[in-house]
């Protein structure tokens, strides 16, 4: 799991010997344990750095999604807002007003009736804003049939397989059963029919993504909304839409105006997103918004006093870094609606662009182009089996790419593989210096038998595109 301690052969218990060379005492600091005594400030640095170093060069990592640049303006608000903690709202009441400007900001972008009836806050990334909207549908849910004297305790939550594993944890923590829809053919993400005929009176909702991880496909959220009206038609079953926009609710409003996705369509009473992703702001920030007070019942809601007077508060933690935060507003104030237009419409040109290129290579084959959100799969060509996706991966490594490779879950579990993420900085030019790399280890490659490498020897690097239930033991 996450807490992952490198042993070597020789134990964990083998100490650090540090370099010579600062002629400093200690000579030998422990690996695992607290370090007996103090030590020279430059010294402790030196020994962070240094193994830092191992770390993946960030800006070749194009499995994550999360921004791995930020403007030097940024990172000195950052700096400058290291110390002061978001639930502080008495104390850094400036703080507290810029988050809730975003909020507005956010709530104007995906349509709200009426913005200022929109409620919302930030959250350590989409993760705890999923867990914050799945717990607002599950009390509604909780409410509603009790009220009708109806037992409240067998809730579930229908989505796609495909939805990210903040999903699977929501239900796993908080009791729901998930139903997920598995991929059929070529069928990679949740559709309307597939949800509407796993929805009963149990469930709490539906989850429709835009910008599946596992491909950077939109799912049909209006029509997933139209086919939950017909059910209510026939049935009386009123069932909510939360829509994870974690990429995508950073992209559409930029360059898919005319999608209607968001809170344009009544059945979407909540939305997510990552502000560290396609919010261009480096981890951890994210943002809930409810469409109305109604949708997030109150007594989900804690009250802290602020500047004497009320401040309802929904989060999973207390204390959080305020810096994030700050820097999203930055990133709003600075970027503009323009600004974000024409960076989001530079990674789509990078991930189009990308994808014909690599299509045209000979040996793949595209499962998605990059036209949605700019995150782009693709597998190996009917016929091309004597090398996998697994080599392609590892060989790009060489040349300090990470690129990961994956099998898709149920029921296309014979599918595997390549996923590129295009973020703000990936330029044309680093492009053509992958594909470059790319056109040298191919006819390596080419030259083999078989495969080399399986899934079993992927790294674990498919940031939320894993294999769901039973829990496999790669997917931390
Ligand atoms: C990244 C992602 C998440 C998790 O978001 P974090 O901000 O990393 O917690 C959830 N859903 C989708 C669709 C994602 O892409």
């Amino acid at each position: 799991m996450t807490v992952r301690h490198s042993r070597d052969d020789q134990g964990d218990s083998r100490d650090l010997a540090i370099n010579p060379v600062f002629s400093r005492e200690p000579l030998q600091v422990p690996r695992y344990a607290l370090p007996r005594a103090e030590m020279d400030p430059d010294t402790a640095y030196q020994i962070v750095h240094d193994e830092l170093m191992l770390d993946g060069n960030a800006r070749q990592n194009l499995a994550t999604f999360v921004s791995t640049w930020a403007e030097p303006q940024a990172r000195r608000l950052m700096d400058q807002c290291a110390a002061k903690n978001m639930i502080d709202k008495d104390e850094y009441p400036q703080t507290a007003e810029v988050e809730t400007r975003c909020v507005h900001m956010l709530a104007r972008l995906w349509h709200a009736e009426d913005p200022r009836q929109a409620v919302g806050c930030s959250t350590t990334g989409s993760s705890e804003a999923a867990m914050l909207g799945g717990l607002a549908l599950k009390r509604r849910w909780q409410h509603r049939r009790r009220a009708e004297g109806k037992p409240a305790d067998r809730p579930n939550l229908v989505m796609g397989i495909n939805v990210q594993i903040c999903w699977e944890k929501f239900a796993d923590y908080f009791e729901v059963e998930p139903r997920y829809v598995p991929m059929e053919g070529d069928r990679y993400h949740l559709t309307p029919e597939q949800a509407v005929e796993l929805c009963d009176e149990n469930t709490i909702g539906v989850v429709a993504v835009l910008g599946s991880t596992f491909d950077g496909s939109y799912e049909p959220v209006a029509a997933i909304a139209a086919a939950l009206d017909d059910l209510q038609e026939r049935t009386g079953l009123d069932i909510p839409v939360h829509v994870d926009g974690a990429s995508g609710g950073m992209i559409a409003p930029f360059l898919d105006p005319d999608l209607e996705w968001d809170f344009r369509l009544p059945r979407v009473a909540s939305i997510n997103t990552s502000g560290h992703k396609y919010g261009l702001v480096m981890p951890g920030v994210g943002w809930a918004l409810w469409r109305d007070k109604k949708a997030l019942p109150d007594d989900l809601v804690f009250h802290v006093n602020y500047l004497g007077g009320d401040m309802p508060t929904f989060a999973l933690n207390f204390s959080r870094p305020g810096a994030q935060v700050v820097a999203q507003y930055y990133n709003f104030l600075r970027l503009g609606f323009e600004g974000y237009r024409r960076v989001q419409q530079t990674c789509r040109d990078v991930a189009t662009r990308l994808a014909a290129e690599i299509a045209r290579l000979g040996p793949f084959e595209l499962i998605t182009d990059g036209s949605e959100i700019p995150v782009f799969a693709f597998r190996m060509s009917e016929g091309t089996d004597h090398f996998s996706v697994f080599d392609v991966s590892a060989a790009l490594r060489e040349s300090g790419w990470l690129v990961p490779a994956y099998t898709f879950p149920k029921n296309r579990t014979d599918l595997a593989v390549l996923r590129i993420v295009v973020r703000n900085g990936f330029s044309h030019d680093l492009a053509d210096l992958l594909l470059a790399d790319l056109r040298r280890v191919l006819p390596r490659l080419d030259k083999q038998n078989e495969p080399h490498r399986t899934a079993d020897d992927a790294g674990g690097f498919a940031h939320g595109a894993e294999t769901k239930n039973p829990r496999s033991p790669g997917r931390d």
